[in-house]
């Protein structure tokens, strides 16, 4: 039986560089506070958190003081800077440099049209983290819409920006802002295209690769926005997609009648449980 690991999958680098910070700071104090998971992959929290990292939660990060404190890839909104200020909190910003860069463009958006009661719209999941860091620079005054229905709650007599959480879809993101543009005939719509190409770029590949075997198996952490986008891609063009968090929820019954398996994951997978994965259907099948 054939079985290949996707070239193109494992960590994206806003990822990867936040888990290198994260080793790096382990090795040499031994424990590390962490905002939030480190990424959406639970076997990768149990990993570092093995190695030293404790995560937290928000509720308890605003009790803490005069402790250092990792930020991860996803970023945060203001208020978490401002208390690290003020209650002697080193922060280690691994705030990935693309989501700092839109989260500066946000800012200067809201800044910019508040006073002609313009609104920012930003097309991601309520409550993500990363959308959360973006509703915080604007006061928190950004319309957060999820999909082509949330069209419904913009006021179309107040000027548009329109953002987009970087692992959106590229395809929903333009049709979001082409309906915009139609139903805005009098005031003025900016249309930003902020979709990360580390996560959109995979897509053709991903569904290449996934056409080309007679099983996949897809690797991603329950919470991961991206995963789910990806494993979507992989059901639409074979339907023997198979998702899963972990080596231990493998079937055997999945390989019976079939020729070969394709492995691949989310951005927030690492390349090793890829090949962890693989290795495990190999001493199965072979
Ligand atoms: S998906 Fe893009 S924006 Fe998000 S962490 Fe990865 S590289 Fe950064």
């Amino acid at each position: 039986m054939k079985i290949e690991i996707d070239n193109n999958s494992g960590f994206c680098f806003g990822v990867d560089a936040a888990v290198r910070k994260v080793e790096e700071v382990l090795q040499r104090q031994g424990t590390l506070y962490c905002l939030g998971d480190i990424v959406h992959n639970e076997e990768e929290v149990k990993r570092l958190s093995e190695m030293g990292l404790i995560t937290i939660d928000h509720d308890r990060y605003f009790t803490m003081n005069d402790t250092t404190v990792l930020l991860r890839a996803h970023g945060e909104p203001p208020s978490t800077y401002e208390y690290a200020r003020r209650n002697n909190i080193e922060l280690i910003d691994a705030t990935c440099p693309i989501v700092l860069k839109l989260q500066k463009r946000i800012h200067a958006s809201h800044q910019a049209i508040k006073d002609s009661s313009g609104q920012v719209i930003i097309y991601g999941k309520k409550g993500h983290a990363e959308v959360n860091g973006l509703v915080g620079q604007t006061q928190g005054e950004a319309l957060v819409i999820e999909n082509f229905d949330g069209i419904d709650q913009v006021d179309f007599s107040r000027p548009i920006e329109l953002y987009s959480q970087t692992t959106k879809d590229l395809v929903g993101f333009h049709k979001l802002a082409d309906e915009l543009k139609v139903r805005a005939v009098h005031t003025p719509v900016k249309i930003h295209d902020t979709v990360c190409r580390q996560v959109s770029n995979r897509i053709p590949g991903i569904r290449e690769f996934a056409a080309r075997y007679s099983l996949i198996i897809f690797i991603s952490g329950q919470k991961s926005s991206n995963g789910k986008l990806l494993f979507e891609i992989c059901q639409s063009v074979n339907s023997n997609s198979k998702f899963l968090s972990s080596i231990e929820e493998i079937d055997p019954v999945w390989f019976e009648n079939i020729d070969s398996v394709g492995v691949c994951g989310a951005t927030s997978t690492p390349k090793k449980m890829l090949e962890d994965v693989a290795e495990a259907i190999r001493r199965w099948v072979i």
